[in-house]
């Protein structure tokens, strides 16, 4: 396990962090025309230590979302996740997916049809449903995990067929730009497509989440439609690698 920086906040300051992300998000709920509980709070706990990961789920967070299925492994048997859901919201190998099938809900990074299959097939094998969320490279940067925006139906159309998983959304990471309203058009843009797939109502799709916002413009993403954002340094202080 990594060792908190020498910043390292304490419960209380993760406390407060967590109190103030709340109004925030109730704040941009509001302002976009829905419900404080239309969004959903995640707490990105890669390199967080298990006993800041309980101390939120103790005060009410109920979704938590790690990176790489080894960290999660290595941790899982320390978290209170009784009350609590995980996903997966980092790269996935295909490799990994026997390791993690069953252990958490959503695997919110599937950006290939090959990935997709994988999962389907460990699901199936485990008994269990995997919830899934496309992973949209919405900024079509090269070298970026997620598949572009154009390819995004076709991927989750041939989901949609497969035993074992559930299409619930999508999910983006826009470009980084230190200026949040740079990235409100990328917001923009995957709300629109969020919107424009959901209207077709496919068979076997549920356009539930849309997954985008992080400590630096979940407010703007709230305002753009997302329902779900990942929170990790705005509420657990800097990770140290
Ligand atoms: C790390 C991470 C986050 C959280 O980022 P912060 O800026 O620390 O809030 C959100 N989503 C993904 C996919 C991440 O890897």
């Amino acid at each position: 396990m990594t060792e908190r920086l020498s910043d390292e906040r304490g419960f209380a300051a993760v406390g407060e962090s967590l109190k103030r992300i709340r109004e925030e998000i109730a704040e941009a709920a509001i302002k976009s025309g829905r419900q404080p509980s239309d969004i959903q709070l995640m707490a990105v706990t890669k390199t967080v230590e298990p006993e800041y990961i309980n101390y939120v789920i103790e005060n009410g967070v109920d979704l938590i979302g790690e990176n790489k299925v080894q960290e999660f492994l290595s941790k899982k048997e320390f978290l209170k996740l009784d009350s609590c859901k995980a996903h997966i919201i980092g790269h996935l190998q295909t490799n990994k997916v026997r390791k993690i099938v069953g252990l958490v809900d959503t695997i919110q990074s599937v950006d290939s049809i090959k990935l997709a299959k994988e999962i389907s097939l460990r699901s199936v094998s485990a008994g269990v449903t995997t919830n899934i969320l496309a992973e949209v490279n919405i900024g079509e940067e090269e070298g970026k995990t997620g598949i572009s925006k154009n390819e995004v139906e076709e991927l989750i159309c041939a989901c949609a067929e497969l035993p074992g998983i559930k299409v619930k959304g999508l999910m983006a990471i826009p470009p980084f730009s230190e200026d949040a309203n740079k990235t409100r058009v990328f917001f923009s843009n995957m709300n629109q497509l969020f919107i424009d797939i959901s209207a077709k109502k496919l068979d076997n799709i549920n356009m539930e989440v849309l997954s985008m916002g992080m400590s630096g413009d979940y407010r703007e993403a709230i305002l753009e439609g997302s329902n779900l954002v990942r929170v990790g340094t705005a509420l657990f202080g800097g990770r140290k690698y």
